[in-house]
């Protein structure tokens, strides 16, 4: 790639990647992601197309730590991980269950209970002791939110491991949680307004979901979790194996982990760019630093023009002041 030198003296070996999906999930049809190497060993900086730079500039952060910085303590090696059920035909369940080989907590993200139920069923009827997490991404008001659930817990009873950010406003949350048997979630509550002061979270919600990249980084990332003081569940950005490997050493590294996380979504990609493929197996996988394969690197690497596009976007957001950040980190020297 062709950074301006103090970039590129940062970004070593850069090549940007773009993987089909599998299916329709977020809306995309290619995953792209621009992999470096640093000290430390490889790291990924893939925030999603439609990321300006004021919100990209944290992902660029933690890529950079990842490079730079050695992991934290661990203190576990193997990860439990939830399935991730993207909106497949209710038939096509079962075969998409493979993908996540001895997984017992599954995660799906719903539109309403008309729609989604039969999903639900057809992930019970595989593995009738599965834990369901729903995830609505804000997407419903407090009175749809409320017939939904009914109608989810009239049905399937007590399989609800949480539902996921039900309803955007924490007014609305605060109501629900007092009302529903279902624990509540927080993502976009936390990641959407990250300067905001976290002290009256657990009044909201029971559990935290935390992503590495969308945070920045690992830094950032714990000292939000001690601010917030809910257990955490670690997801993922549906990034390529890399950068699951750092979402893996975050899991490793908090205390109050609070069950299987959402680090499985390399299964809703086409392929990875390291071998094997980061998925689990035994319903866990194992956290360790990866290089990708040049094999699969050389079949994934995106064309001249995106990969220029991906330049403008790291020069766009590497302005005085992110400079200045990133010097005041130490990280680099
Ligand atoms: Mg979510």
């Amino acid at each position: 790639m062709s950074f301006p030198s103090e970039i590129a003296a940062v970004l070593q070996n850069a090549v940007v990647v773009s993987i089909p999906t599998t299916t329709d999930f977020r809306g995309i049809s290619y995953r792209e992601a621009l992999l470096f190497e640093g000290p430390a060993g490889w790291s990924e900086f893939s925030p999603f197309l439609e990321y300006d730079a004021h919100e990209s500039a944290r992902w660029l952060m933690a890529a950079i730590e990842g490079a730079y910085r050695p992991w934290p303590e661990f203190k576990r090696s193997r990860i439990g991980i939830n399935a991730t059920l993207p909106r497949i035909p209710a038939e096509d369940v079962a075969a998409f269950l493979q993908n996540f080989a001895g997984c017992s907590t599954v995660k799906l993200k719903v539109n309403d209970f008309e729609s989604d139920a039969d999903r639900i069923e057809a992930v019970l009827d595989v593995l009738p002791d599965a834990k369901i997490r729903l995830d609505v991404n804000g997407g419903w008001s407090l009175d749809d939110a409320r017939k939904h659930i009914f109608n989810y817990h009239h049905r399937f009873g007590n399989v609800f491991d949480y539902i996921e950010q039900p309803t955007l406003a924490a007014d609305d949350l605060q109501i629900l949680k007092s009302e529903i048997p279902f624990r509540i979630a927080a993502d976009e509550s936390i990641r959407k307004e990250l300067n905001q002061d976290f002290s009256s979270l657990h009044e909201y919600a029971d559990v935290a979901i935390i992503k590495w990249a969308p945070i920045g980084g690992f830094a950032a990332a714990q000292k939000l979790i001690n601010e917030i003081g809910l257990p955490v569940v670690i997801s993922s950005a549906l990034e390529t194996g890399i950068g699951i490997s750092h979402g893996l050493a975050l899991a490793a590294s908090v205390s109050n982990l609070d069950g299987a996380c959402g680090l499985g979504t390399v299964a809703l990609l086409a392929g990875d760019v390291v071998s094997p493929a980061v998925l689990p197996i035994d319903g866990e996988i194992s956290v360790a630093r990866l290089v990708p394969d040049d094999g699969l690197l050389a079949r994934f690497t995106a064309d001249a023009d995106r990969t220029t596009w991906w330049e403008n976007r790291v020069i766009e957001i590497w302005s005085d002041e992110f400079a200045a950040v990133i010097e005041e980190s130490g990280w680099l020297s």
